[in-house]
């Protein structure tokens, strides 16, 4: 596990922290992906070297309402990068560590990515992404 790939912060309305982050980092997100599969709609800000991706539900059943509805605005997940996910996953598991999605899926921005059960976690949601090269 390399470095820190991204830092997700679930929002209620995405047009209204996408106004607030632009003026936060005194730039506009450089990319808006709605991915479907996830119920979400995400935008993408660079501070420097970091990234902050924003997460607006589209569905009441979406892991973002039900994240926002539990537990409030707020950091949702860390995303760390990985160079092979398959073998990241197969070593993580075998050090007890719970995955939500045996598969690795396609995720917002080119990546394919893992997520791992807060309860393995002591309550964080971590996500490994592998860039789709
Ligand atoms: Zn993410």
């Amino acid at each position: 596990m390399h470095k820190i790939e991204h830092i997700g912060i679930a929002v209620k309305d995405l047009a209204s922290a996408n106004e607030l982050y632009t003026k936060l980092f005194g730039q506009a997100p450089y990319k808006i992906e709605e991915v479907a599969s996830e119920g979400v709609k995400t935008s993408f800000f660079k501070s420097g070297p970091n990234k902050i991706e924003l997460l607006e539900a589209t569905n009441a059943d979406s892991p973002i309402a039900k994240f926002i509805e539990k537990r409030g605005e707020g950091i949702h997940h860390i995303a760390f990068e990985v160079t092979n996910i398959v073998t990241e996953v197969d070593r993580l598991k075998s050090n007890g560590f719970i995955v939500l999605n045996e598969q690795p899926k396609k995720g917002a921005d080119n990546k394919l990515i893992v997520f791992l059960h807060p309860k393995s976690t002591n309550g964080v949601l971590i996500e490994l992404c592998q860039e789709i090269s």
